[in-house]
Order: C-alpha cells, then structure tokens, then sequence
C-alpha cells in the first residue's frame, strides 16, 4: 500500500455514508477484489485497502478518528499487514457474510429437502364478481405427496438411509488457509442435495421423487374489491418438495372482464350519462346501472351543465382491506347536441333561438346551402 487513497474514496462512499452503506460498498468490493475469485495481480492489493478502510470505517470512534485526523489518527491501528489480527478479527463475520450470506459462528444449516415450487393459476371473473367478491371453485394439475411412499420416496418397507458423503448434515465443509486466515467454505451436499438422506430402494409409484402428478380441486375465496392483475396467496397449495419437501404457494392471478357501462378505478366506479339538451335544461330522471341489484334512478336538476358530476356515495367498490368503506359511482353527466333534426324540431330551436334574441343559421340557411 504505497499510494494511500482516501477510504471514504476506496469505498467509493460518500463522506457521510450510513454504516449500511459502507457495509454494503465493502461486501460488493470485497466479492469483486478477493484474491481467491479474482485474479488480477492488482487484486491482493487492492483486497487489502478495501479491507483496511472498511476496518476503520466501520468503527465509529475510528471513523471519528480518521475523519478528524486523516490517517494519523487512526495509523498503528490497521496499519498492518494483518488486518485479522487480534485487533481487526471483528471483521472477520463480515468477510464471511459477504462469500456465504451470513452463516458465521458454528450455526450449520439444518439438512432438509427443498420446498416445492408456487405454482400460478389465472382466473377470469366478472366485474361485479370482482366488486362484490366471490367464492370459486378451480381445478390444477399439481404434484402431490406420494400415496405409496408418503413422500419418503423409499420403497415401503424400505426406509431412507443416511447420506455417507456428508453424514446426514447435507452440506460439505471445507477449510482452506488464506491470507485472511481461515476461509470455510460451505456447499450443499452433491451426493443427496443437501437432504441428508439417500433413497436406496426407491418408491415404485414415484421412482422416489416422494411426489406424483394429480388434479386438484379447490374452493378459492376471492374478497370482495379485488381488481385485475391482484393476486391470492394460498400458502401450502402448490408443489410439494422432492422427498417430503414442503409445499409451495398458490398464487390465484385475478382477471377482471370489463362492464358494458361501467369503469372502475380503484375503489371509484364511473358512469357516463348523455343527456339531450332538452333534458339538461328541463331536468329529468336518469336511470344509472349499479353492480349490486336494479338500476337505480336518480333526479337530474334543471339546468345540468355538461361535465357535470353526479356522486351516489358508497355505490363503488369496498375496500380491499375495509370491506366496510366503500367508494362512490360518479355520474358523469354529457350533454349531446343534436345534428339531426326534423323540420318541427328545427323550427322549434329557431323559434327558442328568437325568444332568447339569438342569430342562428336557421331560415332556410341548410336549404341555400344544399344541406336540407
Ligand atoms: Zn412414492
Ligand atoms: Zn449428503
């Protein structure tokens, strides 16, 4: 280490980084830099300064240190060329952390088989079924626990021997002398995956995978407010694991079709009503569709303008998480202006047009013009 960078300029951190944030820059360079995956001759060097900042940035009184005094301040400290010597050993977990995730101390991973896959099912309901919730019934193809084997995968009769690779504990330990001290390298088990457990005489019925194929039927509860592209977690409804694995998820993907005159956002459904102007200047009654039961009808004042909204509060949709709450229907109120009109209608808009002292293109214009 002869030229001496800046350790916050190491790390590649800013000078106030968070001590999640110097962890983290540490792990990502130390994978990168570490002699053992990277061969570059700059590598064993550049390890070193990497290490050596995060020893010293990692530690807030000698962070204080540093940032007061620079390296003076924290020099004898991790100077050396053993940073996991007795002072720099704490570092040694975060070495560890960042090749194996985080496995340090003695605590070995229980064998066990693997959990089995999630599994995805696409399910199309209706948009009042989605406002209002529903109850389905669906049927998959899924694999299933061995009836044979009851998931062992071992012959009946037969039972699964301990694995002689890894003596049952399903991974394999090595420990390899490196200039960080000892590295321990740990990897799942090749001969029984990590299982433990060796099928000797296997299942007939699963050729001792532990699980076959069937068709399952299920009731799925669909709550109401649910919307297109939601999905239901069943937990424990998917695949089995291998041997005894536990089971995966269920995952019901929601398809929402559309309503012929409704729109929905969120928990807010939208109705779109044309009005004549002779409705909107005199009023009338309108009839709106609801998702729950008939139409219903609502009064439109005189002298509605367009654009304007009509709220039928608690008339949406239920709140996914408080059924009890639930969104308005907006009305949404256009006004439709004729282009056709019969020759009465025509002269009963002039006649309109004259009592309000309004110039029109009536009198016959239409006629002049070849239109009538
Ligand atoms: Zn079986
Ligand atoms: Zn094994």
């Amino acid at each position: 280490m002869t030229a001496e960078r800046d350790m916050y300029e190491v790390l590649g951190v800013e000078r106030g980084a968070t001590d999640a944030e110097i962890k983290r820059a540490f792990r990502k360079l130390a994978q990168q830099w570490h002699p053992d995956v990277n061969a570059e001759p700059e590598a064993d060097g550049r390890f070193k300064e990497i290490n050596e900042a995060y020893q010293i940035l990692s530690d807030p009184q000698r962070r204080q240190q540093y940032d007061m005094f620079g390296r003076a301040g924290v020099s004898g400290a991790a100077g050396g060329a053993d940073p996991f010597g007795a002072a720099g050993f704490g570092g040694f977990s975060d070495i560890f952390d960042a090749f194996f995730g985080g496995t340090m101390g003695g605590q070995t991973r229980r064998a066990r088989p693997q959990t089995g896959s999630d599994l995805r099912y696409d399910l199309r309901i209706t948009f009042e079924e989605a406002v209002l919730g529903t109850e389905k019934e669906i049927e998959f193809p899924v694999l299933g626990r061995c009836d044979t084997c009851g998931g062992s995968g071992a012959k009946p009769g037969s039972t699964p021997s301990t694995c002689t690779q890894c003596n049952g504990r399903g991974e394999i330990r090595s420990v390899r002398q490196t200039m960080l001290g000892q590295m321990v390298n740990v990897q799942p088990c090749p001969r029984c995956h990590g299982e433990g457990r060796t099928i000797d005489a296997p299942c007939e019925t699963c050729r001792g995978e532990g699980r076959t194929q069937r068709t399952r039927t299920l009731r799925v509860s669909i709550p109401p407010g649910i919307d297109e592209g939601h999905q239901v977690r069943l937990s424990n409804e998917g695949e089995v694991g291998p041997r005894g694995g536990a089971p995966g998820s269920l995952y019901v993907a929601v398809h929402v079709a559309e309503h012929e005159t409704l729109t929905r956002e969120g928990t807010e459904l939208f109705y779109e009503a044309e009005l004549s102007i002779a409705q909107a200047s005199l009023g009338t009654k309108l009839k709106v569709p609801v998702v729950d039961g008939e139409a219903i009808e609502i009064d439109v004042r005189p002298g509605t303008q367009p654009g304007t909204e009509i709220r039928l509060r608690g008339r949406g949709v239920p709140h996914l998480r408080r059924p009890n709450q639930r969104g308005d229907l907006h009305v949404m109120v256009n006004v439709v202006v004729p282009t056709k009109l019969s020759k009465h209608q025509r002269e009963l808009l002039e006649a309109f047009a004259k009592e309000s002292g309004e110039v029109v293109s009536g009198g016959g214009l239409r006629e002049k013009l070849g239109l009538g």
